[in-house]
C-alpha cells in the first residue's frame, strides 16, 4: 500500500475510515453556479456542521469531486476538513464542457498541456485562484484524483481529457475519478484509460448506477475497474431501489470495486441548508437496508473502506 493524498496531508490508507468516493463538499461562485444556481454550496459553516454530523455517524473521509475552475475552492475545502475532522481528497481535472464558458483553456490547451497543470496540482499545491486568474499561487494543499468528464458520445475534447488524465496518472501515480453520463461509456472509459498505460485498480467510473443493467455492470467490472453507485436515494418510489438491486447482485461476485457515493451537489440534498436526506443518508438508511436485505457487514465494509482505500490510493510511492 502507498498513500492517499488528503487536502491536510499525506495519510495511510487504512487512516481513511469510511469514505464516501464521489461528494460535493464545497462548489463556490463560478460559471457552474451561474449556470446552475442551486449548485451553488459556498458555505463553511454549514459543510463542517452537515461533516461533522457525516463524522458521528461513522463517517471517515469523502472524494471531492469538483475540479480545476468549475467552482472548487481548495482554502475553504481544506478549512472544512480541519474543522469537521474529516479527511477530504480535493481532485484536479476538469467536467464537462457546459461548466465551462465558450472558449475556455479548456477547449484550447492540448493534452500535454493539461497533464502539465494536473501533476502540479497533485505534486506542488492546488492553485488559490483555481487556473482561472492570470498568474497562479500555489497553496500547501495537493489534489490527490484527476477528475474527469465524457459525454453521451466521445468529443475530441474528451479524448484529449482522457489523455491527459492517464499521462497525469502515469507521472505520478495519482488515482483517476470519471463522471459518466447517465452511465453511459463506462466500458469505453475504462478501456481507453487503459490502452493509456491507466492502472484500472486506481480508476473509479461514476454514476453508473444510473443504468441499471447487471449485464453491462459485469462486462465492464471484469476490466478490473472501479464503479461508484450514487443514486440510492434519487430513484421515485415505483422503481423501487435499482443501486439496492445491483449491489445485491454484483458485491458478492465483485466484493473489491464497488464504492458508494450520493454526489449530493445540490442545497436541497444537505440538511444544513435546508434539504434532505442530508449526506447521513448513507450511513444511517442505505447501508442497514442493505444489511437487512443480507449483505454481510464483512462485504459492507469493503465498499465503505477497503474499496475507497484501495482505489483512492496512490498507484505508487512519490
Ligand atoms: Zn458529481
Amino acid at each position: 500500500m502507498t498513500f492517499v493524498r488528503t487536502v491536510l496531508s499525506d495519510i495511510t490508507p487504512a487512516q481513511l475510515g469510511r469514505c464516501y468516493a464521489h461528494e460535493h463538499v464545497i462548489i463556490g461562485p463560478s460559471f457552474t453556479t451561474h449556470v446552475c444556481p442551486e449548485f451553488l454550496l459556498d458555505d463553511v459553516d454549514r459543510a463542517a456542521a452537515e461533516l461533522a454530523d457525516f463524522r458521528r455517524a461513522g463517517g471517515g473521509a469523502m472524494v471531492d469531486s469538483m475540479p480545476c475552475d468549475s467552482g472548487r475552492d481548495i482554502l475553504r475545502l481544506a478549512e472544512v476538513s480541519r474543522r469537521s475532522g474529516v479527511h477530504l481528497i480535493c481532485p484536479t481535472g476538469l467536467h464537462l464542457a457546459k461548466y465551462y464558458p465558450p472558449g475556455h483553456w479548456g477547449e484550447t490547451l492540448g493534452a500535454a498541456e493539461l497533464a502539465a497543470l494536473f501533476v502540479a496540482d497533485i505534486t506542488e499545491g492546488v492553485d488559490a485562484f483555481d487556473y482561472g486568474a492570470p498568474v497562479v499561487r500555489r497553496t500547501p494543499h495537493r489534489a490527490g484524483v484527476i477528475k474527469v468528464a465524457t459525454e453521451r458520445q466521445f468529443t475530441a475534447r474528451d479524448e484529449k481529457l482522457l489523455a491527459a488524465a492517464a499521462e497525469a496518472h502515469c507521472r505520478t501515480g495519482c488515482p483517476i475519478l470519471t463522471h459518466t453520463e447517465q452511465g453511459e461509456l463506462a466500458l469505453e472509459q475504462a478501456t481507453r484509460l487503459r490502452e493509456l498505460g491507466v492502472d484500472l485498480r486506481h480508476v473509479c467510473l461514476s454514476h453508473v448506477d444510473r443504468r441499471p443493467d447487471p449485464g453491462y455492470h459485469r462486462e465492464v467490472l471484469s476490466t478490473g475497474v472501479r464503479l461508484e453507485y450514487d443514486s440510492a436515494f434519487r430513484w421515485p418510489a415505483e422503481r423501487g431501489n435499482p443501486t439496492r438491486d445491483l449491489l445485491l447482485a454484483l458485491l458478492p461476485e465483485f466484493p473489491d470495486q464497488l464504492m458508494l457515493g450520493m454526489d449530493a451537489a445540490r442545497r436541497s440534498y444537505w440538511r444544513s441548508y435546508g434539504g434532505a436526506p442530508g449526506l447521513v443518508f448513507l450511513l444511517e438508511t442505505f447501508v442497514p437496508e442493505l444489511r437487512a436485505a443480507g449483505l454481510s457487514d464483512e462485504l459492507l465494509s469493503r465498499v465503505l473502506l477497503a474499496t475507497p482505500a484501495s482505489t483512492y490510493a496512490f498507484a505508487r510511492a512519490a
